[in-house]
């Protein structure tokens, strides 16, 4: 009875109740064993049950959890910007510390329409993002996201931003299997801005690599190259929406790396605590903050949790771990190791159409025919079946958004913790197999 007072995500659902967890395993309280293939929301890069950050925690929490950040600055959150700053790419030396990616993401946003106006430009207020995208749940957010299931109950209530394709290399909008890459939808951005005028756009938003609305679309070398020309030809800013790639999950600490590619803004979440307390943050470079440096000299937006020390100190004992243990390191290596499971399984299942991502960031996408790439139909429910055998089998795997609502293909991201051992990956890829042998002979029947 106590259990009907909490909204849970889905109401006519029953969820099993978390007891503890422990390196890449939960349980419930019925013991049941669960390896958490997916971190979560691809949050709890290094783990359950750290002993570590614990102890981080409640040296923090002894000394003081809350201190109002108008009223004071603390020890740890100067500490985790200054190492924020040291860890990201070219010269984005200043956080500003919420507790969300939508928060985040909604921070980026109002920074880059700051930006402007504090150089006088009071139009330049537009941001174009991409269908097949999700940057988060609040208005602002959602208003930049593609994510149509989220945002269809409140479109008369979002800002009407300009769109582009999303580089999906595998159902290319541009059809380019025959005639080769030509980065046509990296060249729509400027087609977006010449259609909008740059006078009226603050900002170009993307996820390095497309997560909850697809399965971890990669996109083509080359494309954040151009993008960034073309921001950088139509003083346009690049917001990089790294709260799902950032923190070591693809291989490289921030995923824009990966295409040596030094974004004017990224949001950053999840991995930042890796689940240990709700904490996330908006990076600037120093010329986005130069302006606003000599004008107001104080960015509008904030929270009451902003910068609070505690979750500032489980961050940054978070970062500390991931270098101790060289966790970026091994999420690339333990991603190749898996990739090549996940490819095995390809040549066993032709269900699979497609493997993709980078580190432990990796996506299938289900097809009903592989030659002509047709996905299944929704009343199938192939994603959510395959997740729920997955999960009754011990194994959570994470449904990507197009493949419950249709937006995309089916599709799931694979994204276990940084820790996880290549024994642990066999484990998780022989779950996942029985989960496939089944849903296969379900279709068969
Ligand atoms: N941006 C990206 C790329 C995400 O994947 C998410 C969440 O999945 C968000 C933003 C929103 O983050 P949160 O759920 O912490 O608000």
């Amino acid at each position: 009875m106590e259990r009907n007072h909490l909204i849970k995500p889905t109401l006519d659902q029953d969820y099993p109740t978390i007891s503890h967890g422990n390196g890449i395993y939960l349980y419930d309280t019925d013991g049941k064993q669960y390896i958490d293939g997916s971190s979560g929301a691809v949050t709890a890069s290094i783990g359950h049950g750290v002993l570590d950050i614990v102890e981080a925690m409640t040296e923090q929490a002894r000394k003081v959890s809350f201190a109002y950040r108008s009223h004071f600055t603390s020890g740890a959150a100067e500490a985790l910007a200054k190492k924020l700053s040291e860890l990201a790419p070219g010269d984005l030396n200043w956080s500003f510390f919420v507790n969300s990616g939508s928060e985040a993401t909604e921070t980026a946003m109002k920074i880059a329409i700051q930006h402007w106006q504090e150089k006088g430009f009071e139009r330049k207020n537009r941001i174009i993002s991409r269908w097949t995208s999700y940057h988060g749940i609040t208005m602002g957010a959602l208003s930049m996201s593609g994510h149509v299931p989220r945002r269809k109950r409140f479109v008369p209530l979002l800002e009407d931003f300009p769109s582009i394709s999303a580089p999906y290399c595998y159902r290319c909008p541009h059809n380019n299997e025959t005639s080769g890459c030509k980065l046509k939808c990296a060249d729509e951005l400027e087609t977006a801005i010449q259609r909008v005028g740059s006078e009226n756009i603050a900002a170009f938003i993307a996820e390095p690599i497309i997560g909850a609305s697809a399965g971890a679309v990669t996109p083509p070398d080359g494309y954040y190259q151009r993008i960034k020309e073309i921001c950088e030809t139509y003083d346009i800013l690049f917001i990089a929406d790294e709260v799902m790639t950032g923190i070591g999950r693809t291989g490289k600490m921030f995923a824009m790396e990966h295409w040596g590619v030094t974004p004017d803004i990224i949001a950053l979440g999840k991995g930042m605590s890796a689940g240990y307390t709700p904490i996330a943050a908006t990076m600037i470079t120093d010329r986005v903050m130069e302006p606003i440096l000599k004008g107001s000299k104080s960015i509008m937006a904030g929270h009451t949790y902003s910068a609070n020390p505690l979750s500032a100190a489980i961050s940054l004992e978070v970062l500390s771990y991931i270098e101790r243990n060289d966790l970026v390191r091994a999420a690339e290596e333990k991603g190749q190791y898996l990739f090549k499971k996940l490819q095995g399984l390809a040549e066993k299942f032709d269900i699979i159409g497609d493997v993709r991502g980078k580190g432990l960031l990796l996506g299938l996408e289900f097809v009903s025919d592989r030659v002509s790439k047709t996905p299944f139909d929704l009343q199938i429910g192939l994603t959510p079946r395959l997740v729920n055998k997955a999960f009754a089998k011990g194994l959570i795997i994470y449904p990507a958004a197009g493949a419950i609502e249709g937006i995309a293909g089916d599709a799931v991201i694979i994204s276990p913790p940084l820790i996880i051992t290549n024994e642990e990956i066999d484990r998780l890829v022989m779950i996942l197999e029985a989960s496939l042998d089944e849903l296969q002979q379900e279709l068969h029947a």
